[in-house]
């Protein structure tokens, strides 16, 4: 294969999507895209897509499938996500987004799905305690019992370090209401198509990091050198 990995990480919001993608980000050399990250940033650049976007963000309700493929096709121009590979952080999240990107990628499609799974009230105890860097460029994780060094100050990058705005109970309820209703049927559509990867995510970073891989070496997605 000459191209990139193409690798979509799907699960709750809270599941660890985003520390997986980075570990494998770095692992695999691939781009780690997350579309909250590059929605977040057109919001904070008040672009076309970002003012319309905020409304729906600032609620925690998903963005209309129209604007976020309209932020996914720049991304797969501006990183040369056909060949280079990619591993998509929080998309698809819809039925039709699932579509949109299979039209994009066809004919060869997906490598795999890896879904994270973790009990509703893990996520919303992770999510509740959540902080991250306000740098869109770092956005890197700590919680309430894993701060930085340097009080809110990130230790990456030395941006502020503070609490999402969708990240409060009740916008965690709202997102994970959607993630049922919307994005759960992914997980048969991918396990229907031999794509779905289950791992469960209720240990530390590095021990999902080596179950995701390992399954991914089991299936031969990945060659087993990788591992190393
Ligand atoms: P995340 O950082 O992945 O939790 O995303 C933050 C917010 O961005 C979500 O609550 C949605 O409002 C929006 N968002 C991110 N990705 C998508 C997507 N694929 N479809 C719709 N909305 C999205």
């Amino acid at each position: 294969m000459t191209r990139g990995l193409r690798l979509l990480v799907i699960g709750k919001q809270g599941s660890g999507k985003g520390t997986l993608c980075t570990s494998f980000s770095q692992h695999f050399g691939i781009p780690h895209i997350s579309t909250g990250d590059a929605l977040r940033s057109a919001v904070a650049q008040q672009t076309k897509v970002g003012l319309e976007a905020k409304s729906y963000m600032d609620v925690g309700k998903l963005v209309p499938d129209e604007l976020v493929m309209r932020i996914v096709d720049e991304l797969f121009v501006a990183n040369d996500l056909l060949n280079r590979g990619f591993l998509f952080d929080g998309f698809p999240r819809t039925t039709h987004q699932a579509d949109l990107l299979d039209a994009l990628i066809a004919p060869e499609g997906i490598d795999a799905v890896i879904d994270l799974e973790v009990a509703t009230d893990i996520v919303v105890e992770r999510l509740s305690s959540r902080r991250v860097c306000t740098n869109p460029e770092c956005g890197a994780i700590y919680s309430l019992s894993a701060p930085p060094k340097v009080k809110w100050i990130c230790d990456l990058c030395g941006s502020p370090v503070s609490q999402r705005q969708d990240d409060t109970v009740e916008k965690i309820l709202q997102r994970l209401a959607d993630y049922e209703e919307m994005t759960a049927p992914l997980i048969s559509r991918y396990e229907t198509a031999g794509k779905l990867v289950r791992v469960e995510a209720k240990g530390t970073p590095d021990e999902v990091f080596s179950l995701a891989l390992g399954q991914l070496v089991a299936r031969a997605i990945v060659p087993e050198v990788s591992s190393t």
